[in-house]
């Protein structure tokens, strides 16, 4: 029998602050400024949750963690995953692999695109070969390439039961 799998994508984005840690799919980075959010801001994991209800057909990160609710306040963007996940896999689906690409004019990502590999697999529950992490600057261009934002790209697979 064929083995039925579902595609989704994610995207977001944050304005980068002073006095806010910079939180990268749930790994904390050093650096000097941090991203602005109703949660903890962590543009990585909101990407890949987003991926993950798209291919679940279950709407937006948005939708179930709404922003103007106090609950969410700060919230570990981390536990919202592991929500999103136990809530699929409740439908039927179990996470595949996953792509992500960062957009960041700084901080340089190279030496952290491993521990953000490994944190967005733990979260997802599924092996570190099935998480792929990429960073590219934005050449200078648009808020990103001005050091005003940080974004993210997921792209996701799911294993339909
Ligand atoms: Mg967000």
């Amino acid at each position: 029998m064929a083995t039925q799998i579902r595609i989704g994508i994610g995207y977001d984005i944050h304005r980068l602050v002073s006095d806010r840690p910079l939180i990268l799919g749930g790994v904390t980075i050093e650096f000097d400024r941090g991203l602005l959010g109703h949660s903890d801001g962590d543009v990585v994991l909101h990407a890949v949750t987003d991926a993950v209800l798209g291919a679940a057909g279950m709407g937006d990160i948005g939708e179930l963690y709404p922003d103007t609710d106090d609950r969410y306040k700060d919230a570990d963007s981390g536990e919202l995953l592991k929500d999103v996940i136990g809530r699929t896999r409740s439908a039927g689906f179990s996470p595949g692999n996953v792509d992500v690409v960062i957009h960041a004019e700084r901080p340089n990502l190279s030496a952290h695109k491993t521990p953000i590999t490994e944190s967005v697999a733990a979260l997802l529950g599924i092996p570190v070969a099935n998480v792929n992490v990429k960073a590219k600057t934005n050449e200078g261009l648009g808020p990103v390439g001005s050091r005003d934002a940080i974004a993210c790209t997921a792209i996701t697979m799911l294993h339909c039961a």
